[in-house]
């Protein structure tokens, strides 16, 4: 058999049989032609049982992503060639495909093409820069860097951060201070002057930014100024960032990726 699909190629012994089309050959598996008709019983499964098998699906499971007047006909059908409409499971509207790009993709148009565009699905978690983002830093978050800068090397170069979803409509978030070598964002929060800043709906927005980098594999410690309550996962609850703020952090961050991971970054210990 030698790897031909053609129904036709049953070698010799058949004698005179001059099949033509699939209705003649059987397959082991027990599609193609009726046992009654079948000039050639071939000693191997089907073409789509074999990539099925290869896929790990089941026929069943196929037939389900198949538009409805399309199953009677897939349940025995044996080409992986063959084009069937078939129903997205995202959705999308019916479109036509071959079972082989039913079972090796998303077949979809719109599937691919979402798969294709937003790089951010791929990129999670990588960090870059984003010209003239940062404003309205404060004060004391340039003076928790510039402490955090003497004791663990900072980037300069990267203020944003790749997620999965988007967040105020972009696929990308912007914490106070990234760290990529530990996939660690710190964020500094306090009341601000008027003591409403990070309450109330910016406490959900900030839960949904730890979320959305969590989702990618990233963990954010937040030094919470000011009166703030712990929020998140790791927090540093103080007054104002003090020598011992940083040392809080440093020891968070031996704790989320360890002290080796931790080291690689260290200034200046010996
Ligand atoms: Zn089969
Ligand atoms: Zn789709």
């Amino acid at each position: 058999m030698n790897g031909t699909d053609n129904p036709t190629a049953g070698g010799g012994s058949m004698g005179g049989g001059t099949a033509t089309g699939g209705t003649s050959v059987r397959f082991r598996c027990g599609h193609g032609a009726p046992a009654v008709d079948a000039r050639i019983t071939l000693q191997r499964d089907c073409p789509l049982c074999v990539l099925l098998r290869e896929t790990r699906r089941t026929r069943a499971q196929l037939i389900g992503k198949a538009a409805a007047g399309a199953r009677a006909a897939l349940a025995e059908e044996t080409r992986i060639g063959a084009t069937y409409e078939w129903i997205c499971a995202r959705g999308h509207s019916r479109f036509t495909a071959t079972v082989r790009e039913a079972l090796t993709g998303p077949g979809c148009p719109k599937c691919l093409a979402n798969a294709a565009a937003p790089a951010a699905r791929f990129e999670g978690g990588v960090p870059f820069m984003k010209p003239g983002l940062r404003l309205g830093t404060s004060a004391t978050e340039q003076r928790l860097r510039a402490a955090l800068g003497e004791r663990i090397r900072l980037p300069h170069r990267v203020n944003a951060v790749r997620i999965s979803r988007t967040f105020y409509g972009k696929p990308e978030v912007w914490p106070d201070i990234i760290i990529p070598a530990l996939r660690i964002a710190i964020e500094y929060d306090d009341p601000g002057r008027d003591g409403t800043a990070h309450v109330g709906l910016k406490e959900v927005s900030d839960r949904e930014k730890d979320a959305a980098l969590n989702e990618v594999g990233w963990e954010v410690i937040r030094v919470r100024a000011g009166g703030l309550a712990e929020l998140g996962r790791h927090s540093v609850v103080c007054r104002s960032v003090t020598t011992a703020v940083v040392d809080r952090i440093l020891d968070l961050l031996v704790e989320i990726r360890g002290s080796e991971a931790v080291a690689r970054i260290l200034i200046g210990t010996g």
